[in-house]
C-alpha cells in the first residue's frame, strides 16, 4: 500500500451523503452543516496520511462506517450551545461562577420582547425626536432608593472606572487601607484608580483608620474621598473604621464629593431574615453619601449591571463622560432591569418573584420539604443512597461573607465512586448538575434547587448511573 492508494480509499462525499447514518441525520438536522463536517474529517484524514512514513502505511485504516460516524457525531455538536443551564447544587445563592443571578419568567419574556422587535430605547416618542437609554429607568430607581439621579453602566466595575475617572481625573482620591479590595477574577480598586487616571492615597492601617488619617491626607489636589464596601472580606478584632455620616460631614466641610462602591445593591432590609451586614441602598443615600454604585446581578438580583445613583451634579457628569458610550448597556439589559426595580415596587411581589431575593428568604420549613420530595423521586434510583442533612448555604457573589444560612442538603453516596467522581460525572452530563463537597461526601443544597429541576436531576443521576440508560 502506498500513499496515493490510500487517498483513493477515502469515501466519496456521495457516498458519504448516501449513507444510512448520513440519511438518518438528515431527517431532522442541516445539510450544510454536515457539509462543513465531511470537509473537516476528510482534511484532516488526508493530513493523517500526508504525515504518515513508510513504516506506518499500513498500520493506516481507512474505515468508511467510522468516518461517517465520526462525521455524524461531528455534525451534531454544531446542534449543542457550549452555554447551558446547569443546577445549582452548591446553595451558594449568587455564584458568580454559574451566572450570579436568575431572572423571573416575567423579565425573561420582557426581555424577549424588547431585543426582538425595534423599541424606543433612544427615541422620544412625544416629540420624534432621539431621547435618551437611562430615561426608561432613571426615575424608577431614585424613586426606590431616594437618590436625586441615576444611570447605568455594563458592571460594577465599569461604574467605579466611571465614577472615579469623573470626579478625580488628574487628581487624588482617599481611600483607606483596610478597603483596599480585590474582588473575585482579579479586579482591584487600585489597579483601577490607576486606569482612572486617579491617583490613590492610602489611609490609616489595615485594621485602623481613623477620621483624622483622612483629614490630614486632604490636600488641594484631593477630588473625591472614597468608601469601598469590603464585600468579600471582614477585618475583626482591634478594628477601627470611619462612619459613613462622619465621611460625608468631612467632604462637605472640605467641599469634596464622597463616593461609596457598596457593590451588592439590596434595596430592603433583610434583618427580618438573617443577621444581614448589608446596609441599604436607601440608607446609604440617607446618609448623605453623593455618589453610590451597585451591582445589577448580586442582591438585587437582576442582570449584569452597574447602577450609578447620587447628586445630580455628580451624575449629569458622567453621562458626558466618553467613557459611558464604551460602558453602555444593551436594550437586553434595560429591559430586564426595568421590570426588576419595578417588581421592588411591591415588596412582597419582589420576595416572592425575585429568584435571588427568594432564594435568600426562603423559609427553612420550604427547604425541608424540597429535600424530602427529591429524596422521594430519587430514592428507587438502585446504588444511589441518600441521607436528608442540615447544613449552612452561602449568599456568595460576595455579599455578605460571614453570613451562613441555615439550610437542608441531600447528601449522595453512589456504590463504588468518591465524591469527587460523583461531582465530576454529575457536572458532565447531559444536564449539568453542580453539588458541593463537605466532609469527603457529595451533597445537593436544596436552597438553590427549584422542584421544577427535580427530573432533570433524577435523568442525570440515572445516566451516571446506567450509562444513559432509563431503570
Ligand atoms: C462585586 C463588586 C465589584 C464589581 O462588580 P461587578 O458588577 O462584578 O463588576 C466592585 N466593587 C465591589 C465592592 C464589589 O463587591
Amino acid at each position: 500500500m502506498n500513499k496515493s492508494e490510500l487517498y483513493r480509499k477515502i469515501p466519496k462525499v456521495d457516498d458519504i451523503l448516501n449513507h444510512e447514518e448520513t440519511i438518518k441525520y438528515l431527517k431532522n438536522n442541516s445539510l450544510n452543516i454536515l457539509k462543513l463536517s465531511i470537509d473537516k474529517i476528510l482534511n484532516n484524514i488526508r493530513n493523517d496520511i500526508e504525515d504518515l512514513t513508510e513504516n506506518n502505511y499500513c498500520d493506516y485504516i481507512i474505515d468508511c462506517e467510522i468516518i461517517v460516524k465520526e462525521i455524524v457525531n461531528d455534525a451534531l455538536k454544531y446542534n449543542k450551545m457550549n452555554l447551558k443551564n446547569v443546577i445549582n447544587g452548591t446553595g451558594v445563592v449568587i455564584h458568580t461562577n454559574l451566572g450570579r443571578s436568575c431572572i423571573n419568567k416575567e423579565t425573561a419574556m420582557e426581555v424577549y420582547k424588547i431585543a426582538s422587535g425595534y423599541s424606543n430605547l433612544e427615541f422620544d416618542l412625544n416629540s420624534g425626536k432621539r431621547g435618551h437609554r437611562y430615561d426608561h429607568i432613571e426615575k424608577l430607581i431614585c424613586q426606590l432608593t431616594g437618590a436625586e439621579s441615576a444611570m447605568v453602566v455594563n458592571n460594577n466595575a465599569a461604574a467605579v472606572m466611571l465614577i472615579l475617572n469623573t470626579l478625580s481625573q488628574n487628581g487624588e482620591a482617599i481611600v483607606s487601607r483596610g478597603e483596599l479590595v480585590e474582588i473575585g477574577g482579579s479586579f482591584r480598586i487600585p489597579d483601577v484608580m490607576k486606569l482612572s487616571n486617579t491617583d490613590l492615597v492610602e489611609v490609616g492601617t489595615t485594621n485602623k483608620t481613623h477620621l483624622k488619617d483622612y483629614r490630614n491626607a486632604i490636600t488641594d489636589k484631593t477630588n473625591l474621598l472614597l468608601k469601598v464596601h469590603t464585600s468579600n472580606y471582614r477585618i475583626m478584632g482591634f478594628t477601627e473604621s470611619v462612619s459613613r455620616e462622619n465621611l460625608v460631614n468631612l467632604g462637605k466641610t472640605n467641599n469634596i464629593p464622597v463616593y461609596e462602591d457598596l457593590g451588592s445593591g439590596l434595596l430592603f432590609d433583610l434583618s427580618d431574615y438573617f443577621k444581614s451586614t448589608e446596609p441599604t441602598v436607601k440608607s446609604v443615600v440617607n446618609s448623605g453619601v453623593d455618589v453610590i454604585s451597585f451591582s445589577g446581578d448580586k442582591m438585587l438580583g437582576g442582570p449584569q449591571a452597574g447602577i450609578i445613583i447620587g447628586k445630580k451634579k455628580y451624575v449629569e457628569k458622567m453621562k458626558y463622560n466618553q467613557l459611558t458610550r464604551a460602558f453602555r448597556v444593551d436594550k437586553m439589559t434595560l429591559a430586564a432591569l426595568e421590570i426588576t426595580f419595578r417588581q421592588y415596587l411591591d415588596i412582597e411581589t419582589a420576595k416572592l418573584n425575585i429568584p435571588t431575593i427568594k432564594n435568600l428568604t426562603i423559609d427553612i420549613v420550604d427547604i425541608i420539604h424540597k429535600a424530602e420530595k427529591l429524596l422521594n423521586v430519587l430514592h428507587n434510583i438502585e446504588n444511589l443512597h441518600i441521607e436528608i442533612i442540615q447544613d449552612e448555604s452561602q449568599v456568595g457573589g460576595g455579599s455578605m461573607p460571614l453570613t451562613r444560612l441555615k439550610t437542608y442538603a441531600l447528601q449522595i453516596c453512589i456504590d463504588n465512586m468518591k465524591p469527587d467522581d460523583i461531582a465530576k460525572s454529575l457536572r458532565t452530563c447531559s444536564y449539568p448538575v453542580v453539588g458541593r463537597i463537605k466532609n469527603e461526601m457529595f451533597l445537593l443544597d436544596l436552597r438553590t434547587i427549584d422542584e421544577n429541576e427535580f427530573n432533570d436531576i433524577k435523568k442525570a443521576f440515572i445516566e451516571i448511573i446506567n450509562g444513559g440508560k432509563n431503570v
